[in-house]
């Protein structure tokens, strides 16, 4: 009788289990192994900030099935899976084909050989190169034993203030749940903006929405030391000489791939930090597969290698790194739109392929964007708003990538346009998309479609679109466009933008032309709330001979600077 194939799996939290699970399901008699160095299994990582924030008081609901938690047990009875948790692989020997253990409990030590290995060690949370980092106080939020002690700091209700260190996803989520906690909370961000995956017009609505909860936001000012009582952190001390005293600090300002296995067993590491590895997730040893945050991947628009350190991803991953492993290379993964969401407070934020800022650095210099704003169902069924900003290939009108941010139900447009990306839309293709409708859930013409009616207009020449930010740096630069509020009078009285505007109310329009400009070819701006308005105001003051007219894109919506009132 031939002997079991052996499959070992480094890593038991996202993608080492899918891959171990998939494994075994694909060839019932290998032999799977899995080693986990934490204590638990399958942690739904993600799920770490509303734990921390109360949306839920069951620890175990992190690594819980319908039928209990996720041990080694559960991995023995239900997926076949001999399952070792607190149990560090400590080399991987290609020659023997061995791989070599040790439990972090008992210290006891041990070799296993292996037909294939599969890689699934994750990634470390990177720490500022700042003095201070030892001092009581200072957490990430990567692993349950972190996930875990910021649960207590909210069930103990002592801290009363708190920072977080950076501004991307982790860092926005777990501002929610300690500002959740009672904790007054300032975010600390080194670059111009939150989520960088967001162009800065876009984040910066966010920000402003953060704001609003209240949590106080510092961009552009990077953290220059912890600051310490008797080992106790006691405060930050910002770049530009700001002290902020704080009990807690979360320090959330990126993930590296854990490389040092593959690294120290010869593997190929790519340019980026992360192991490479093909499609069929294969390293540059056939027998050693890798997946999830410790690898770097295609970018399926600009074809780059990149780090995309996603849960979905890893779990897709693993799925096909197992298949393979127990198979031959049958099933391939294509790389990644980068498509992403995050919850901030009541809104959400999502982004698929390019930005705009990502797509001009990488070279796309003839793209157009537009920028969208409506609310994602009619208000008489509680329509809440969505600002999209989208970019595409000028000449093609291929889609590069899509954003979305705002109360309303920002995940499915984030996902119609992932779906859009993959399948290579222009934006013509979008024109007639068929989507569901019925009032509870969207508009008769989705956000999702105004965009691209919007975009499409905007490439036919119908529509002159100017976004927020080039009108601020036309005002900042002395230079004073006509701008017209198309909005009625009330509304006016309401918000402002303030920046020069007259109120000349689309309805009344056609009768007050003459207070436009005498100067046919001055440059002249509408905008209204969304700027629909604007849109067919603009129309008007085109056809009645002026040269230059301009939609504010997304209008006070969209608008990311303060208002007049
Ligand atoms: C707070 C938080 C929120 C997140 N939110 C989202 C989200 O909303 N959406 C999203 O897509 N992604 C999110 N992510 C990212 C997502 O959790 C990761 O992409 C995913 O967990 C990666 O899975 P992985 O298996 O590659 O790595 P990990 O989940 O990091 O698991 C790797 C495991 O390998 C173990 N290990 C490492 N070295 C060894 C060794 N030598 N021997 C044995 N075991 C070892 C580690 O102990 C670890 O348990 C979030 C992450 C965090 C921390």
């Amino acid at each position: 009788m031939s002997r079991k194939k052996r499959i070992v799996v480094i890593g038991g939290s996202a993608a080492g289990p899918k891959a171990a699970a998939k494994a075994k399901r694909t060839d019932y008699n290998a032999e799977v192994v899995m080693f986990q160095k934490d204590p638990d299994f399958s942690m739904a990582s993600c799920g770490y900030p509303y734990y921390v924030g109360g949306y839920f008081n069951d620890r175990n609901m992190l690594i819980g099935t319908a039928t209990g938690v996720r041990d080694s047990q559960y991995f023995i009875n239900v997926k076949g899976v001999d399952a070792r948790p607190s149990t560090e692989v400590t080399a991987i020997d290609r020659d023997k084909k061995e791989v070599s253990f040790r439990n972090l409990i008992s210290g006891k030590e041990g070799e296993v050989t292996y037909d294939k290995v599969i890689i699934a060690t994750g990634a470390t949370p990177r720490m500022p190169p700042v003095p201070g980092t030892d001092l009581d106080g200072i957490t990430t939020l990567q692993s349950m034993k972190d996930a875990d002690y910021l649960r207590k700091v909210r069930d103990d209700n002592k801290i009363k203030e708190a920072v977080v260190i950076g501004g991307g996803l982790i860092g926005i989520e777990t501002c929610e749940a300690l500002q959740r906690a009672g904790i007054e909370i300032t975010v600390v961000e080194l670059l111009p903006q939150l989520l960088t995956f967001l162009d800065w017009e876009m984040a910066k609505l966010v920000e402003n929405h953060v704001k609003t909860q209240p949590a106080n936001v510092i961009t552009g000012n990077g953290i220059a030391e912890f600051l310490g009582t008797n080992g106790r952190l006691t405060g930050i001390k910002l770049q530009n000489g700001t002290e902020l005293p704080c009990e807690l600090a979360v320090v959330a300002v990126g993930v590296s791939p854990n490389v040092k296995l593959a690294r120290e067993a010869g593997l190929a590491i790519g340019a980026t930090g992360g192991i490479e590895v093909d499609k069929y997730m294969q390293t540059s040893d056939p027998d050693i597969y890798a997946v999830g945050d410790c690898i770097e991947i295609y970018n399926r628009i600009s074809g780059k290698k990149v780090l995309a350190p996603l849960g979905d991803l890893a779990n897709l991953q693993g799925r096909v790194a197992g298949e393979n492993a127990a198979t031959e290379n049958i099933v391939t993964f294509p790389g990644t739109l980068q498509t992403g969401i995050c919850k901030i407070f009541d809104y959400a934020a999502g982004s698929t392929g390019l930005s705009e800022a990502q797509a001009r650095q990488l070279g796309y210099d003839d793209i157009v964007t537009t920028i969208v704003a409506s609310p994602d169902k009619p208000g008489f069924m509680g329509g809440l708003l969505l600002v999209t900003k989208i970019v595409a290939e000028r000449k093609s009108g291929k889609i590069l990538g899509a954003q979305c941010v705002g109360p309303g139900n920002v995940n499915r447009q984030i996902a119609q346009w992932a779906m859009a990306l993959m399948a290579g839309h222009t934006v013509e293709d979008l024109i007639n998309c068929d989507l569901p409708y019925a009032p509870p859930f969207s508009l008769a013409i989705d956000h999702f479609i105004t965009a691209a009616h919007v975009m499409q207009n905007k490439m036919k020449g119908r529509m002159d679109g100017i976004s927020s930010v080039e009108l601020k740096a036309k005002l900042d630069g002395g230079e004073s466009p006509f701008i017209v509020d198309v909005r009625g009078p009330d509304e006016y009285k309401e918000t402002r933008l303030g920046i020069g505007e007259v109120l000349i109310p689309n309805d009344t329009l056609r009768n007050r032309i003459d207070e436009l400009p005498e100067d046919k070819t001055r440059e002249i701006i509408c905008y209204c709330v969304t700027s629909l308005r604007a849109y067919e105001s603009a129309l008007v003051i085109r056809a009645e001979g002026w040269k230059n007219v301009r939609v504010l894109e997304g209008g006070i919506m969209a608008w990311p600077y303060s208002l007049e009132r």
